[in-house]
């Protein structure tokens, strides 16, 4: 298949990033994971927005405008016309000539960026749940960046894997912020909770847009800190992210959320994330 390096487009077997590249040797980078539906990228605005607010972050400079960007993401998701995919990107800080953490001047940042195919949601996900487990949030202090630094969140996912579940719900604290890549919402008699933003969170796109749907359509809901407690008592557990969308959570530490099934906020608000999704495909 078809990536983007540096400026070019070329397949992927023949894309070579140096050893000496920053991202390789220290994961000093950042990315984004875009989905594009019927050739239409989802949220574009807001998934750049989440980069640069990134870049900055890390004092990356942008390599290229809104424009340049969407050009190039367009033009990836366009070797596949018509199917559902997830777009890939990262830049790192660039190559230096030698192995030192204080930033070399004059670096180009190293580009690349991908497109694969994502699969629609297993619709027994949303007949059956997942199962999720609890575990002590162990990443840094920014997680709002969305750098490739993911050995925390790889290790939790992985705890998590071996336990049977599908995600690791993380709590720092006392309170659960987030999964090990994705945002997490309880219900409490009938409204939808998330935590604010904030430096302990990736802001998800997934879980503004959930916000904006339930806003829409009168759906009550606030953002305000989940306690561990509130966590385990919830009557539904949801995570969402961009390739997973809305997942609901049926069992948490082995025992089951709510009535161990699915629950009707969650079939409501999944109803209007697909019908919003469907809307961008048929553009
Ligand atoms: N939190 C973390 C730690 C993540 O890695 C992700 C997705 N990569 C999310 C939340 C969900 O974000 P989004 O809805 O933008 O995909």
């Amino acid at each position: 298949s078809t990536v983007f390096l540096n400026g070019e487009f070329l397949p992927s077997d023949q894309a070579r990033v140096s050893v000496m590249d920053r991202g390789f040797l220290f994961g000093d980078g950042v990315y984004e994971v875009i989905p594009a539906y019927g050739g239409h990228l989802f949220r574009l605005l807001p998934h750049l927005q989440r980069l640069t607010d990134s870049l900055r972050a890390v004092r990356i400079p942008d390599p290229y405008t809104e424009t340049q960007w969407s050009g190039i993401l367009e033009e990836l998701i366009g070797e596949n016309p018509g199917t559902d995919q997830s777009v890939y990107l990262q830049v790192t800080r660039g190559v230096m000539d030698r192995r030192d953490h204080a930033f070399p001047l004059g670096l180009e940042p190293t580009v690349f960026a991908m497109s694969n195919p994502i699969p629609d949601p297993d619709p027994a996900l949303a007949e059956r749940g997942i199962a999720a487990i609890s575990l002590d949030d162990i990443r840094w202090q920014s997680c709002h960046i969305k750098a490739i630094t993911l050995l925390p969140n790889v290790l939790l996912r992985q705890q998590a894997v071996e336990a049977g579940a599908a995600e690791a719900i993380l709590i720092r604290d006392g309170h659960a912020t987030e999964g090990a890549a994705s945002n997490l919402f309880i219900v409490r008699d009938g409204t939808l909770i998330t935590p604010p933003k904030g430096p302990l969170l990736l802001p998800g796109i997934t879980r503004d847009l959930v916000i904006e749907l339930a806003a829409g359509h009168g759906v009550p809901h606030r953002e305000n800190a989940i306690g561990e407690a509130e966590l385990r008592t919830a009557d539904e557990v949801w995570l969402t992210s961009s390739t997973k969308e809305i997942m609901p959570v049926t069992t948490l530490d082995g025992r089951p959320v709510g009535d161990g099934r699915p629950g009707p906020l969650y079939r409501r608000m999944h109803g209007l994330y697909r019908e919003y999704k469907q809307a961008v495909r048929e553009g």
